[in-house]
């Protein structure tokens, strides 16, 4: 099935190609706001819309920066329904929170910090749309880290989509403003490791710890956790 939606891209004109990657990016960032209203009953600014749009416009050109690598065969990724789907998409996982971690660090310590990553910050206490309220540089600096680990290894496409899914989940959970999840289920085995919205929220109160995004490990290891 995914090979015939990627085949079936293959035929149309780039310039619907760019918008069909647009409105699935803006889709996705609809989804987050309407689920953020749940929590967060607040509005947004002008400025804050702005950003986000830019964000989204941005994102879209990361998603057709993979497309074209994929037809230009930079990017490989198996179609077969297998344990692959699972073995990928713990690697995806494992992989992007620490290459997130470490390039969050490096935005944190250096010049990068005032005129890059500060705008995230502005909120100390974050709400749904800070999920898309960041500089282009940090942005583009996410997507290509994206990119480039689809260009040195081939991972399965279910994978990706799966990964990308629980991606958006964890963005908009570290930038709900609530903690959806009860005290006692946050210190679950598993849970217990995971990058809950309390984390995050946490970061932007004290942004001298917990830099990682879907676990703790990152920070519990190199002594950044709080
Ligand atoms: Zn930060
Ligand atoms: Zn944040």
């Amino acid at each position: 099935m995914m090979y015939n939606l990627l085949q079936y891209l293959l035929h149309l004109p780039v310039g619907l190609v760019w918008l069909i990657f647009l409105v699935e990016n803006a889709m996705i960032t609809c989804g987050v706001l309407l689920l953020g209203r749940y929590f967060y009953k607040g509005g947004y600014t002008a400025r804050e819309w702005g950003i986000c749009a830019i964000t989204n416009i941005l994102n879209t050109v990361v998603t057709y920066g993979g497309f074209w690598l994929w037809k230009q065969g930079g990017i490989k990724v198996s179609m077969e329904g297998s344990w692959r789907v699972l073995v990928d998409f713990v690697l995806l996982f494992v992989a992007m929170d620490l290459l997130m971690y470490v390039f969050h660090i490096v935005i944190h310590k250096t010049f990068l910090y005032k005129v890059v990553h500060q705008l995230h910050h502005e909120a100390v206490d974050p709400k749904p749309i800070d999920l898309f309220v960041l500089h282009p540089v940090e942005t583009m600096g996410f997507g290509s880290l994206w990119l480039l680990l689809l260009v040195v290894y081939g991972f399965n496409i279910y994978a990706i989509i799966i990964y990308l899914v629980v991606n958006v989940i964890f963005g908009l959970a570290g930038h709900l403003g609530v903690e959806p999840l009860p005290a006692k289920v946050r210190q679950w085995p598993l849970v217990k490791y995971l990058g809950t919205s309390t984390f995050h929220h946490d970061h932007h109160r004290d942004i001298q710890h917990n830099f990682g995004f879907y676990t703790s490990v990152w920070d519990r290891l190199f002594n950044t956790y709080r």
